[in-house]
């Protein structure tokens, strides 16, 4: 079992949720984070902490599109253990249907 990162994500990346998982399990992409599911331990702390109900387990119907997405992804994106600034236009992106298309494969800028 692991949590995952889905589609609500997008161009939203608020990142609350890095700040409260136990073991760091969070890797960031230029607009999207996910998680590497052989780091996280189930815990479910970061679900409830997502301001964008992006963050489901995968046994949720939800997270089937998504769970190897994050597990790609967490093999090549750099780990983010700190809440950075939000995108400024995070707000407007929130909730909003049809993100998938805008998902970046790059990695964060830093
Ligand atoms: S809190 Fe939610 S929207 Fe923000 S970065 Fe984490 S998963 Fe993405
Ligand atoms: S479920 Fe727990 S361990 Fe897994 S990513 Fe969320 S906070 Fe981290």
């Amino acid at each position: 079992m692991t949590y995952v990162v889905t589609e609500n994500c997008i161009k939203c990346k608020y990142q609350d949720c890095v700040e409260v998982c136990p073991v760091d399990a969070f890797y960031e992409g230029e607009n999207f984070l996910v998680i590497n599911p052989d780091e996280c331990i189930d815990c479910g702390v970061c679900e409830p902490e997502c301001p964008a109900e992006a963050i489901f387990p995968d046994s949720d119907p939800k997270s089937a599109d998504w769970a190897n997405l994050n597990r790609e992804y967490a093999g090549q994106w750099p780990n983010i253990t700190k809440k950075g600034d939000a995108p400024a236009d995070a707000d407007e992106w929130k909730g909003k249907p049809g993100k998938a298309a805008l998902l970046s494969s790059n990695p964060a800028k830093r």
